[in-house]
C-alpha cells in the first residue's frame, strides 16, 4: 500500500530477530518508549541494509487511556530518511482484544477464545501462571488448542492453564488492520511537501482552540485551526479548519460553565 504512494520498494530487511528488543509474552521487556523502540527498529534495518531510508512498526497495548476497561492498542510507524534529515511517524490507535484468563477448565478455555476472535486471532498458552517458562505460542486451531491446553493444565501445581490472546501481527487480523491505518496516516503525511524546501511530510504538529461561541463570540476550547511544521526546515503554517466558524454554546465556558 505504501510503496505505490511512496514511490519507494520496501523490502524486509532479515537477520535479526526483533524479539530481542522486547515481546509481547514478556520473555524480553521492551526497553524505552514505543516510539523509542519503533526508532531503534529502524535503525537496525538501515544498517543491515546500508539504506539512508528506513521504515519500521511498533505496537503497544493496555487500557483505554479515558475508558479503563476497554483493551486499546497504537500503532507507529516511523519513517527515517537521513539524507533529508526527516523522521515522520504515523499512528492509528483502536480497540483490541488484548486478554488474558487463568482457566480451570476447557469449557473456560474454549469460552475465552470465541471472546478473543480464536481461531483467526491467535492465542498463547502456559502451564499455571503468566510467568510459567513453557510456552505455546501462535495456536491457531481448536484441536491444537485443547491438547496444549490439556497438557499445560495437567503440568500446574493449581491445575491450570494461563491463556493469552497473541499480539504478533501475522496472527493478530485486528492489529494488523490498526498497522494498516498507521501506513495510511503515514503516507498522507509523507505526501504533503512543504511549501518552503519542498521536503516530504508537510503535516499537522498541534491543534490551536479558540473557535468562538455562536452566542457571546468568547472563544471555546474546540479547536479552530492547525499548526502545520516541516519536519525538515521547521517552516510552519496555521491552517484554518475547514467547517462552522463557531461553536455551540454547550462547548462555551461562559455561556455553560
Ligand atoms: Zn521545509
Ligand atoms: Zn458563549
Amino acid at each position: 500500500m505504501l510503496e505505490p504512494l511512496l514511490g519507494c520498494r520496501i523490502i524486509r530487511v532479515d537477520g535479526y530477530d526483533t524479539d530481542r528488543l522486547g515481546t509481547f509474552t514478556r520473555e524480553v521487556a521492551r526497553a524505552g518508549t514505543q516510539l523509542e523502540a519503533a526508532r531503534a527498529k529502524a535503525r537496525i534495518g538501515m544498517d543491515l541494509s546500508s539504506l539512508a531510508i528506513g521504515l519500521a512498526s511498533e505496537g503497544s497495548f493496555g487500557s483505554h487511556p479515558s475508558v479503563g476497561l476497554l483493551a486499546w492498542n497504537v500503532e507507529l510507524l516511523i519513517w527515517i530518511d537521513d539524507e533529508l534529515g526527516l523522521e515522520i511517524i504515523g499512528s492509528a490507535a483502536g480497540n483490541t482484544n488484548f486478554s488474558h484468563r487463568l482457566a480451570a477448565s476447557w469449557e473456560e478455555a474454549r469460552q475465552f477464545a470465541r471472546e478473543t476472535g480464536f481461531p483467526e486471532h491467535w492465542l498463547v498458552v502456559r502451564p499455571e501462571s503468566e510467568e510459567h517458562p513453557q510456552i505455546h505460542k501462535g495456536i491457531a486451531g481448536w484441536d491444537e488448542l485443547e491438547s496444549v491446553f490439556r497438557r499445560c493444565s495437567d503440568l500446574a501445581v493449581n491445575g491450570r492453564a494461563f491463556l493469552e490472546t497473541d499480539m504478533r501481527a501475522h496472527g493478530n487480523p485486528t492489529r494488523m488492520e490498526l498497522i494498516s491505518a498507521a501506513a495510511r496516516d503515514l503516507a498522507q503525511k509523507l505526501c504533503r511537501r512543504c511549501p518552503e524546501c519542498a521536503a516530504p511530510g508537510f503535516h499537522a504538529v498541534e491543534r490551536i482552540t479558540g473557535l468562538p461561541c455562536e452566542e457571546c463570540g468568547a472563544p471555546t476550547k474546540v479547536a479552530r485551526a492547525e499548526t502545520y511544521r516541516c519536519a525538515r526546515c521547521r517552516h510552519q503554517l496555521i491552517v484554518e479548519i475547514r467547517g462552522p466558524k463557531t461553536a455551540s454554546a454547550a462547548r462555551c465556558d461562559y455561556c455553560n460553565p
